[in-house]
């Protein structure tokens, strides 16, 4: 058991973090092929400044947790573009209630306005409606095999960019196919990866004053994965798991009289022996394909090992571990969209191609208007990657439907 850093270094840490960042963001003469690592790494980066030898190990270490959210390594990232977007700034928020709030209010407006809502319903594909009279046909299947024809005047299509990418031949099918500019955008676009395991327990054995904190690994994290002198190998859990820096939410926070911000959320109101932790980029899909009860044993002792606690407390063991897989989810394959990498952009990836992503499409029809709209993170040129950019672009193509239709 390690104790925490002290919060002098720790701050320093993140600043460094932060002005690095930013310088290299303001760094527009990169090559495409320079990645973000070589420049955020580099002797001369910000992110050492007045640092100790070990406090640059611990900078390094802090800067991998950016893989967390991009969902791509930093060695993959390409320099050129990297921070170009104008995206919405500030911590992350929850949902009182969680999403399913929003999802359900979203039902009862549809319904409200003479809508039907179905689940349960994979679309197979969409053409060109029969008849000449424009519009498109849509074919679902459910649960049971069972195939559904739909037709409507245009849809909005928000299957994400992961699933787009291994079915938009049998979606669109040949002669409706997507457009060649679209097609590339989809086949080039890189799709990140992400995932979570949740531990709970009967008590919470950590302390229970902090919401949030980040558990850096304790070897170089200035070279990728695979070169580092650790004692990792494949499918050595423990060593997975301990290869990575882990950015981890407790659910455990007690509220103090004094915390007014913290008690209005849900959490403090209502605190639970829970911790959740986002598996990144470099292990998710190797600890995704492990038995959930495998993995939650070797986050926890990993977890048990470096959290620091009083010596008479007794480190329980977790009661329930869900562990995501959205790696191999069919419906999902991965996570968001991620910051342009540079095997995207060796193939003619830039910015533009987040408008492409999101561009009308007409399914082959010469002159035709268009009949399939685009949503979903994957088409916000500023907000890739997040549900901003999901709802942005939702409301974006909700407005060009309403145009289009006359509406
Ligand atoms: C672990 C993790 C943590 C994240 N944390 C944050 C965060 O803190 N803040 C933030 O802003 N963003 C976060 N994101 C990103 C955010 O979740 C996504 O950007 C957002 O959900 C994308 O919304 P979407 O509607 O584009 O796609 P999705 O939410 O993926 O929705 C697409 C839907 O299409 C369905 N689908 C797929 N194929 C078909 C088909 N053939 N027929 C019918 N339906 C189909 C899928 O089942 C899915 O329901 C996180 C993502 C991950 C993975």
């Amino acid at each position: 058991m390690l104790r925490p850093l002290d919060s002098e270094i720790a701050s320093r840490l993140s600043k460094n973090l932060a002005i690095a960042l930013s310088a290299v963001a303001s760094n527009t003469s990169a090559e495409p092929t320079s990645s973000l690592a070589s420049e955020l790494f580099s002797p001369s980066s910000q992110l050492f400044n007045t640092l100790s030898t070990t406090e640059q190990i611990h900078a390094s270490t802090l800067a991998r947790t950016l893989e967390i959210g991009m969902g791509v390594r930093l060695e993959d990232v390409s320099l050129r573009w990297f921070g170009y977007e104008d995206s919405a700034k500030g911590t992350d928020a929850g949902v009182v209630g969680g999403y399913d709030v929003v999802i359900q209010k979203l039902v009862e407006e549809v319904k409200r306005l003479g809508g039907e809502v179905r689940v349960g319903q994979k679309v197979e594909n969409v053409k060109p409606a029969d008849g000449g009279e424009g519009g498109v046909a849509i074919s679902t299947k459910g649960a049971n095999d069972d195939t559904k024809p739909l037709q409507s005047r245009l849809v909005i299509c928000t299957i994400p960019l992961s699933i787009l990418q291994q079915t938009h031949t049998s979606l669109f099918p040949s002669p409706s196919s997507l457009s060649p500019r679209k097609t590339h955008a989809i086949i080039n676009t890189h799709v990140g990866q992400l995932g979570k395991i949740v531990l709970s327990y009967s008590d919470a054995w950590w302390g229970t004053t902090v919401g949030a904190f980040t558990v850096l690994p304790q070897n170089d994290q200035q070279k990728p994965l695979g070169e580092r002198k650790t004692d990792e190998k494949e499918g050595d859990l423990d060593a997975l798991v301990r290869s990575v820096p882990l950015v981890v939410a407790s659910f455990a926070v007690q509220p103090t009289l004094t915390d007014t911000v913290a008690s209005t959320t849900a959490t403090a109101r209502n605190p639970h022996p829970t911790l959740l932790i986002y598996l990144p980029v470099p292990v998710v899909s190797q600890l995704e394909s492990r038995l959930e009860s495998e993995v939650g044993k070797a986050v926890h002792s990993y977890l048990a090992s470096r959290l620091p606690t009083s010596p008479s407390q007794i480190v329980s063991m977790p009661v329930k571990t869900v562990l995501t897989n959205w790696s191999h989810d069919p419906y999902s394959l991965g996570a968001t969209s991620t910051p342009l990498t540079i095997g995207a952009t060796r193939a003619g990836i830039n910015p533009t191609s987040f408008i492409d992503l999101g561009r009308p499409e007409t399914l082959g029809v010469e002159g035709g208007a268009s009949t399939v709209l685009f949503a979903g993170e994957h088409t916000s040129v500023n907000s890739r990657g997040s549900v901003a950019g999901a709802v942005e672009s939702g409301i974006r193509e909700g407005r060009r439907a309403a145009g289009l239709l006359q509406l």
